[in-house]
């Protein structure tokens, strides 16, 4: 039997990196009970799951309401998505860009399967908001990022398991740079820093570099684009501060 809906939780896609870090701070600031999903497929960047519980523990330090907020991780596996995808994230090939005009890293209908197992981890907790980091702002026209997509799969998940469902996806509109300022507007310094420090994007798993974006091997796309982002939010963060200053 499903345990009774609570319209005051979350569940929150957490794979340990950037963008999930803010969207679970993000649910953290917004709902009661948040529960965490993370889903080992063979990833080749498996290190990001083993930040996953410090970066849980680090962000529920942050704040005592943050702390009585976050309840439940759970981790499913997921091996059968890295046996039928033959992409970069998952085998021993280059990460480039494919014949059909998308990255060698793109793992077919990778979140439209997370989000499945996701509304039925909901469905059987009694969750009824469901919190990812899809973004189709700079993410090399991934089609299931785009928000079609994530209102197509509410959809479907609504009618297939015949329950109300909220997809949310806070970082749909907005690039890598406004996605560190979020997280400064959500948790100040504090939740900027642990950010950088804690959270892993790079695609080859490489936490032997620092940078000051944060760990990585700083050559391959997702290291790219978090430096990128990085470099943005800091010109515009020191625009801001200079048209402040100006306005004194
Ligand atoms: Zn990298």
């Amino acid at each position: 039997m499903a345990a009774s809906v609570d319209s005051n939780s979350a569940l929150v896609l957490f794979s340990g990196g950037q963008d999930s870090t803010v969207c679970l701070a993000w649910a953290l600031e917004r709902y009661s009970r948040v529960e965490t999903v993370g889903f080992d497929y063979g990833q080749r960047h498996a290190v990001e799951l083993e930040v996953r519980l410090p970066i849980r523990e680090k962000i529920s330090a942050l704040s005592p309401e943050w702390k009585a907020r976050l309840g439940d991780d759970h981790r499913i596996r997921l091996d059968a998505l890295g046996e039928i995808s033959q992409t970069s994230l998952t085998r021993e090939m280059a990460i480039e860009m494919g014949e059909n005009g998308l990255p060698t890293s793109f793992v077919p209908g990778r979140n439209l399967i997370f989000l499945a197992f996701a509304g039925a981890l909901a469905y059987r907790r009694g969750i009824q908001h469901i919190v990812a980091g899809m973004c189709e702002t700079d993410y090399s026209g991934y089609p299931d990022c785009r928000h079609d997509t994530i209102q197509a799969m509410q959809l479907a998940l609504g009618l297939g398991m015949d329950r109300h469902f909220e997809l949310h996806t806070p970082l749909m509109g907005i690039d890598k740079a406004d996605t560190f300022a979020l997280s400064q507007k959500l948790g100040g310094q504090p939740l900027f820093d642990l950010i950088v420090e804690e959270t892993h994007s790079c695609y080859l798993g490489d936490r032997s570099r620092k940078h000051d974006w944060g760990y990585g091997c700083g050559a391959c796309p997702a290291c790219q684009l978090r430096a990128k982002g990085y470099q943005e939010w800091k010109a515009r963060a020191a625009v801001q501060k200079g048209t402040a200053v100006a306005s004194r």
